[in-house]
């Protein structure tokens, strides 16, 4: 597979207002090229949970899993987050 020399992925926010700025990041939810600027880096938590048989042992690690989003998948997730806080 050939991949296209010189087609950096540019800021898909940037890129409509007409600013032409390279892409440091991708949001993992709709894929959208984003710039340091319009990038968020949210820290997620890694658990996981052992089923023991007799109860279930809840584990949470230390390090946290990086992920980007942009301003709109993270908007549309917090929302959620509110809704289930409830
Ligand atoms: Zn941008
Ligand atoms: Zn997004």
């Amino acid at each position: 597979m050939e991949e296209e020399g010189g087609m950096a992925m540019k800021c898909y926010i940037c890129a409509k207002l007409g600013v032409d700025e390279e892409a440091v990041a991708i949001c993992i939810v709709c894929g959208m090229g984003l710039c340091l600027g319009h990038a968020f880096k949210e820290e997620l938590i890694v658990r996981d949970i052992i089923d023991w048989g007799f109860g279930e042992e809840r584990i949470e690690y230390p390090k946290t899993l990086p992920r980007f989003i942009c301003a709109e998948c993270k908007l549309a997730i917090d929302q959620r987050k509110k809704a289930a806080k409830k």
